[in-house]
């Protein structure tokens, strides 16, 4: 029976490559976005096209009743979840004194809060099968901290140190949980860099170029393959030598 992976934020961007790369390697690609129905819609449709499995919920990672919902239908309908990808964030860029109350709230819940929102809801089903393989999305900015984006670098922190004490947690119960830091990725996080930027970021980078979302997702499913059985609380950079 196919392997079923949920992936959160899978309408574009990185999470739109991870489901791309699981659902043509023959898993179910299960996925949740927040608002762009048609974007999920045609992605689904697409790779139904190409005989892949693919289905999407709209579903606001940091709104905790829905996610118990949609993860209840999902495993009425799959049975289990073998694989969870945490990629749905928001980013924002404000300097610190100018961050409002609420720009520190809802930063932290979708991108801290919807990570623990979106494991609790799997991690009682894994621990039972005792496997399962959980990958959180942080970035080089929760590594390194980035000026003028204190919010976001505070909340991709906070992701490594849930990524690090839940794999001890958990690893006696067989299931694995690591993290991907992305460096500076083409999406539209970074649609409005100007080309001069952008040719800055190339030079700052060993590899000498912007990484795409599928360099990243094949990282993904490589920690949530057999592969990396042996894998877990790992921080694994796909930043082309940015951050070392
Ligand atoms: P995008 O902005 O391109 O896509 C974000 C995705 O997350 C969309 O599918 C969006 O859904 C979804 N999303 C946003 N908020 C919510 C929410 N509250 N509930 C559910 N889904 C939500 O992001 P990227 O692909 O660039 O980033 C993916 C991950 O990689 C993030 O965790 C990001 O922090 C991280 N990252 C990205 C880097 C980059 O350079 N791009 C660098 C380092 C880390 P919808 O389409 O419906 O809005």
């Amino acid at each position: 029976m196919a392997k079923t992976v949920l992936i959160t934020g899978g309408s574009r961007g990185i999470g739109r490559a991870c489901v791309e790369l699981f659902a043509r390697r023959g898993w179910r690609a299960v996925f949740l976005c927040r608002t762009r129905a048609d974007a999920a819609k045609m992605l689904v449709d697409k790779l139904r096209a190409e005989g892949c499995d693919a289905e999407y919920f709209l579903c606001d990672v940091s709104d905790r009743t829905r996610v118990d919902e949609v993860v209840g239908e999902i495993l009425r309908r799959c049975h289990r979840i073998d694989a969870l990808v945490n990629n749905a964030a928001i980013s924002q860029i404000k300097l610190f004194t100018d961050l409002t109350p609420e720009d520190w709230r809802r930063m932290f819940a979708v991108n801290v809060d919807g990570v623990f929102n979106c494991t609790q809801a799997v991690l009682g089903g894994m621990i039972s099968e005792k496997s399962g393989a959980i990958v959180n999305i942080s970035s080089m900015w929760g590594q390194v901290g980035a000026s003028c984006e204190v919010a976001y670098s505070a909340a991709k922190a906070a992701v490594i140190g849930l990524t690090k004490a839940l794999a001890k947690e958990v690893g006696p119960s067989g299931v694995r949980v690591n993290c991907v830091c992305p460096g500076v990725i083409d999406t539209d996080m970074n649609a409005a860099l100007d080309e001069e930027t952008r040719a800055a970021l190339r030079d700052e980078t060993p590899l000498e170029r912007i990484g795409t979302p599928e360099d990243v997702a094949r990282a993904v499913a490589y920690l949530c393959s057999e592969e990396a059985s042996f894998i877990t609380g790992q921080i694994l950079g796909v930043n082309g030598g940015m951050i070392i």
